[in-house]
């Protein structure tokens, strides 16, 4: 989340000068509880757009509701649609309309063939920018926070021309696990990872225990560059 401006300053100068390209942070965060942290709306927003700017870095942020739209296109480059709204079709359709890219993340009880669905809701609309992203499902596995479905990447591959990324930190809930996952992401054929990182992660407003500390993510990063390499990809 956006908790305030350093945190987030600090964090993505760390996170640029070791190559990634883009900030995804929540601003508009759909919590389980509702006395849970809600994130810093507006305010989040504007200080993502500015440290954004500061490094060149693109932007990513969730948007929960069609009358969000608006305001989060005005400073974002980049819409997430979680999945708690993967089926939210009145938000499909609204995104659908903007000018901007949408990350569209599954659905933690859809199939692929749902997904797809709710890509096309978008892409019918007459956005045709759409990024899909695998962040497991719920099962009976109570050891990790979601069942990673890795089949789901070259099973859209087979079937859609739409990129697709995987968020290992959903999918498992775990550090001890992201590095592998992402790793396995990358394997699979996945365009992308998208892993969260914090420097405090016992201070975290949200997902503290699933982020990665700065150095685990240097360690990743090297990882993934050398397997991208591997499987005859390239990282951008
Ligand atoms: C998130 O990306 O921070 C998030 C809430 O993810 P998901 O919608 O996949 O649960
Ligand atoms: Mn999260």
């Amino acid at each position: 989340s956006v908790e305030d401006e350093s945190l987030i300053l600090r964090t993505a100068d760390w996170l640029m000068a070791r190559g990634v390209r883009f900030l995804r942070a929540g601003a508009f965060k759909p919590r389980t509880s509702p006395y849970a942290f809600q994130g810093m709306g507006e305010d989040g927003l504007k200080i993502l757009r500015e440290v954004g700017d500061k490094h060149g870095m693109p932007v990513v942020t969730e948007v929960m509701d069609p009358r969000q739209v608006a305001l989060v296109e005005q400073w974002a480059d980049m819409f997430q649609v979680g999945a708690r709204n993967m089926q939210n079709f009145d938000l499909l359709k609204e995104v659908g309309q903007a000018r901007k890219p949408v990350l569209l993340k599954r659905g933690m009880s859809a199939t692929v063939k749902d997904l797809l669905m709710s890509a096309e809701y978008i892409l019918a609309g007459g956005n045709r920018d759409v990024v899909l992203c695998e962040r497991g499902v719920r099962s009976f596995e109570e050891s990790t926070r979601n069942m990673l479905d890795m089949s789901a990447v070259p099973n859209v591959k087979g079937q859609s021309h739409l990129p697709i990324i995987v968020d290992p930190s959903h999918a498992t809930g775990r550090p001890d696990l992201i590095p592998s996952m992402a790793k396995a992401a990358v394997a699979a054929g996945a365009d992308g990872v998208h892993v969260e990182v914090h420097d405090c992660p016992e201070k975290a407003l949200s997902d503290g225990p699933q982020a990665l500390l700065p150095d685990q993510f240097a360690r990743l990063m090297q990882d993934v560059r050398k397997l991208v390499s591997a499987v005859g990809a390239q990282v951008d």
